[in-house]
């Protein structure tokens, strides 16, 4: 871990009000498989290292916790490289209780400009998919009704996929995001909010279309809008569709 990422877990951490890390203790040089103590040195080595009582580390999710509140945590961040050329922290909309969080990988220049996720093309499909295909089954919902955000808040430069430790730090407001709503099911759209949220070294075309558990709530893995605005992904769009489907069945009906 570089300076540049310690520091930024050391200001998270402060700023939800962890004051004390424990370091772990290093093993003792002098002492390897063959050394011999005696009976006073053994004593004092395990009075040394028995275990002392100590704080229980404050959840990653402080109790009682808002999507006002982990905004204002956020504030004008600048823990991870991406603050660098962002215009706008992009930190999640639509309803703050909805029973369906879709979760994406992070804004593109559109959403930068407007701080709002999902508005450039790839937003409107996913707008479109939504909006239709609740209306073609008869669920009442529209876009405005479920909560969208994404892994990383800031714009990664050039549209490139968010880098493992910025997914590590910024990832934390997600977490708390997710955990704030408690909605009844997320849905992750692509590869990158995947990992984020399971941790899976599978590929998305064996993960997708199947129910996995994030903390116990139902996660459901789709594919990026923006993967589906390719033209030769027509099959992926389809089955992009039929996922939709189910997650708004199963969380609707
Ligand atoms: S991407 Fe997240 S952690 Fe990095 S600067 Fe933006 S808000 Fe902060």
């Amino acid at each position: 871990m570089t300076a540049d990422q310690l520091r930024s877990y050391l200001e998270l951490y402060r700023d939800l009000g962890i004051s004390t890390i424990y370091k772990a203790r290093p093993p003792r040089p002098d002492l390897t498989e063959t050394s011999v103590l005696t009976e006073p040195e053994l004593i004092s080595e395990i009075r040394a290292n028995a275990p002392r009582p100590h704080t229980v580390l404050p959840s990653i999710a402080p109790e009682d916790d808002t999507l006002e509140k982990i905004r204002l945590d956020i504030g004008d961040c600048k823990r991870c490289r991406l603050c660098e050329a962002r215009h706008s922290i992009v930190f999640g909309s639509g309803n703050e209780q909805s029973r369906l969080v879709f979760v994406g990988e992070g804004p593109g220049a559109d959403e930068d400009a407007q701080g709002i996720p999902f508005v450039g093309r790839a937003g409107q499909l996913l707008t479109q998919m939504i909006d239709n295909t609740a209306s073609k089954e008869g669920i009442p919902i529209r876009r405005d009704d479920v909560y969208i955000c994404n892994v990383v808040k800031c714009r990664p430069p050039e549209n490139r996929a968010p880098q493992p430790d910025e997914m590590e730090i910024c990832g934390q407001y997600l977490y708390r995001q997710l955990m704030a709503i408690q909605p009844k099911a997320i849905c992750a759209l692509g590869a990158t909010a995947m990992r984020a949220l399971l941790n899976s070294k599978l590929g998305i075309t064996k993960m997708r279309g199947e129910w996995q558990k994030w903390n116990g709530i139902p996660l459901m893995i789709s594919y990026h809008p923006s993967y589906l605005l390719r033209q030769y992904n027509q099959e992926a769009k389809r089955q992009a569709w039929e996922d939709l489907k189910k997650v708004l069945h199963f969380v609707y009906d």
